[in-house]
């Protein structure tokens, strides 16, 4: 199968009066299509500026992105973002907030706009399209942004820490939700996330960083031999915790390294 994102030996710095700031060094990976990669790492390592590369709102210093082989400068439009905060407008209706990333891009056809109606209807805010988002849950808000996402079929939607803004249970129950809706959807799909836990539970592959400048540690892929695996399922996989301690043991060991000390997982015997 041939990949949907390659990611090519890229490096970036930052310059500012303050010096400079390496944040990336020689990263290289590939996401196919319908996969589900995690990107996992320590706080500041350039997690988020590795997404802004891939949505070509920055450029690499060295190395090059492809998206279906073409550089993805000339393709920006395939990708779809998904922030932290969902940045709903507040005097719109949600009904005309998912509409905005197509209105922006002119492209407001009567098929764009049944499917903006299925997927409304689809994950359970035919009801709300009326409303402000000022009415909405957190989680309701959030699915309305991933909804504004999918209206414009992106090939590759890049989700960077989309659940941290929530509490923890309503963190659980998005996270299941937009994991299913992305599957459902057959969505290729890059999740940043510090939490180990989300990352197992919701990615076929998870990237582990190492501290800035970012290069990758660890390439895991994650088989729960679980058919029909959602996100909340996952987290009852006999071998999720296995996952989760692999990783925590990946992400803890620069700092053994620093230290001489031995970290303990969360999740390992007393
Ligand atoms: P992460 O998302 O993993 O927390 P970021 O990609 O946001 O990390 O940042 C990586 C490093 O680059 C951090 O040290 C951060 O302070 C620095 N950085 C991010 N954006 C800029 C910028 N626009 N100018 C200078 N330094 C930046
Ligand atoms: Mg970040």
């Amino acid at each position: 199968m041939n990949p949907l994102l390659e990611v090519k030996d890229i490096s970036l710095s930052y310059h500012s009066l303050s010096g400079e700031t390496n944040a990336l060094s020689h990263i290289s990976f590939c996401v196919f299509p319908g996969e589900f990669v995690a990107i996992v790492g320590p706080s500041g390592c350039g997690k988020s500026t590795l997404l802004n590369l891939i949505c070509g709102l920055l450029r690499p210093d060295k190395g090059e992105i492809l998206l279906n082989h073409t550089s993805v400068f000339h393709n920006t439009t395939r990708v779809g973002y998904m922030l932290q905060r969902d940045q709903l407008l507040e005097w719109r209706s949600i009904y005309r907030n998912v509409l905005l990333g197509l209105e922006i891009q002119h492209q407001v056809t009567p098929e764009k706009l049944t499917y903006v109606r299925h997927l409304l209807k689809a994950y359970g805010l035919e009801r709300f399209q009326d409303s402000h988002p000022s009415q909405l849950s957190g989680g309701m808000r959030q699915r309305a942004a991933l909804i504004r996402t999918l209206a414009l079929e992106p090939e590759l939607l890049l989700l960077d820490e989309p659940f941290s803004a929530l509490d923890y249970q309503t963190r659980l129950k998005v996270a299941d939700d937009i994991g299913k809706i992305l599957k459902k959807e057959s969505r290729t799909a890059i999740l940043v996330t510090h939490d180990v836990s989300e990352a197992v539970s919701m990615a076929d592959r998870i990237l582990v960083l190492t501290k800035r400048p970012a290069t990758i540690q660890k390439n895991i892929p994650i088989d729960l031999e679980l058919p029909g695996r959602t996100p909340l399922s996952s987290r009852d996989a006999p071998k999720f915790k296995y996952y989760f301690n692999l990783i925590w043991k990946e992400l803890n060991k620069n700092d053994t390294d620093i230290s001489g000390t031995k970290e303990i997982s969360p999740l390992s015997a007393p």
